[in-house]
């Protein structure tokens, strides 16, 4: 089949990946100049299927509530904020019923262990290389996070994740450059979890899915998606139309706005986070892989010959506009837990990028209802840790194939309940 795939993320570059290697002729078409531009940029880089659960939560309207009073808390709405983003609120706290939560739930862990299956697969057969590193460590500053980590932790024994509650000696061993000045009342580890660099994953394997045949064509801002002829592409700028016998929509936060067009109505919003990565200035000073601050929900990855700190969620803004007290946050973990891993005089990178969200958790993977028209979108905050199994997932549908995993709640049928 001859197939358009709208958008050169980690979710766009997978798809092509799949689709080209099942034999279809593929083009992707990006407005950037590159791919992985966007919300793909610079993440955390966390690959922990057991922690890939809804941020529509129970008891998520407290948290919220109580980060919005602290200084350092990792949620915060910011002004101006659009109507949009009201009805997506709005959706959100319907998502956060318990019975919602564990279906959501279900469904995200489902596709986040097959994801990593599909990632390792891939990874072996190409030998790629992208600054990977094995094991995750949540770091738990108090007895109180102790207590309060513990259905969390029911969760990932119901997921299958391998685990286990350490002590903080046992953690320092684990990552020795841990500062020992920060009290740290124990940490939970997850060995086969990992982090690596997204971007870099989706540069690679671009260049392979363009060695099987797959074309990219960047600065190519594609208009919204016509009612007339859906599988037909154009410019935003205006261009004859060229035809597809299949368009897979993988544009992140945009993919709302190519699909209106077609009655499809996606309750996308972004979630804003930061990430700042540095070069390492002491490697026996940094991380070995990838912890997370329970208490601040900020990520700090080692990544090749530099560290990532990311974190924040922040509904409503400017897309553009860094915010100074989510930076200065991402600062202050990294120096109470890492001091003198990076150098923070030059070389440093500041990032604000938006999670593409739907209001109550998992991605919509599949047939659009319209003949022809795919959608694989609304990855979140965990696109990376989803991504490969996605594209799969699109890739057997697409050919009629019966796909690895249960697909019960990820189709857009969901969205219309
Ligand atoms: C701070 C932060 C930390 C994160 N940490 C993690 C993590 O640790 N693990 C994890 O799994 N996930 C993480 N995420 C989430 C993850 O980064 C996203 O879910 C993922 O990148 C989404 O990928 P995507 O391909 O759907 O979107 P994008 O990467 O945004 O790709 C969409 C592409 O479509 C293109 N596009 C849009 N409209 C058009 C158009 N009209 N024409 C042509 N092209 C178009 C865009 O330019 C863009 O390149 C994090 C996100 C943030 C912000």
């Amino acid at each position: 089949m001859k197939i358009a795939i709208v958008g050169a993320g980690i979710v766009g570059v997978t798809t092509a990946w799949e689709l080209v290697s099942d034999g279809h002729e593929v083009s992707v078409f990006e407005r950037r100049g590159a791919a992985a531009e966007e919300a793909s940029f610079a993440n955390a880089g966390v690959l922990a299927p057991g922690y890939v659960t809804p941020w529509a939560a129970p008891g998520m309207r407290g948290k919220v509530l109580r980060s919005l009073l602290s200084s350092h808390g990792a949620i915060k709405l910011r002004w101006p904020l659009s109507s949009r983003d009201l009805s997506w609120m709005s959706r959100w706290q319907k998502a956060c019923k318990l019975e919602t939560y564990l279906a959501n739930r279900a469904r995200m862990q489902r596709l986040a262990f097959y994801s990593r299956t599909r990632l390792h697969a891939v990874t072996e057969a190409r030998e790629l290389s992208y600054e990977r590193s094995d094991g995750y460590l949540v770091l738990l500053r108090s007895k109180r996070e102790k207590k309060l980590v513990q259905p969390g932790l029911e969760v990932l024994r119901s997921a299958g994740s391998v685990f286990r509650e350490i002590d903080a000696d046992e953690a320092r061993l684990i990552e020795p450059a841990l500062n020992p000045d920060t009290p740290l009342a124990g940490a939970i580890h997850l060995p086969e979890d990992e982090v690596a660099n997204c971007r870099q994953f989706a540069l690679l394997l671009k260049w392979e899915a363009e060695a099987l045949g797959a074309q990219f064509h960047f600065n190519c801002d594609i208009a919204p998606l016509s009612r007339a002829a859906p599988t037909s592409l154009t410019l935003a700028s205006g261009s004859d139309a060229l035809q597809f016998d299949a368009i897979v929509v993988c544009a992140g936060l945009s993919s709302a706005t190519l699909l209106r067009p077609l009655g499809l109505r996606i309750p996308l919003a972004p979630v804003y986070g930061h990430s700042v990565s540095a070069p390492v200035r002491e490697p026996l000073n940094a991380p070995r892989s990838a912890v997370m601050d329970e208490r601040y929900k900020v990520a700090i990855s080692r990544l090749g010959q530099r560290v990532r700190v990311a974190g924040s969620a922040e509904i409503g803004g400017s897309p553009d506009a860094m915010s100074p007290a989510a930076i200065q946050t991402l600062y202050k973990v990294l120096h109470d837990w890492f001091p003198g891993a990076a150098t923070l005089q030059s070389g440093i990178q500041q990032w604000k990028g938006a999670r593409p969200m739907l209001p109550d958790g998992p991605p919509v993977l599949g047939a659009s209802g319209i003949p022809g028209v795919w959608l694989n979108l609304g990855h979140g905050s965990s696109g990376w840790a989803l991504s490969c199994g996605s594209a799969r997932v699109l890739g057997d549908l697409i050919g009629g194939q019966d796909p690895g995993i249960d697909l019960e709640g990820l189709g857009i049928e969901r969205l219309s309940l």
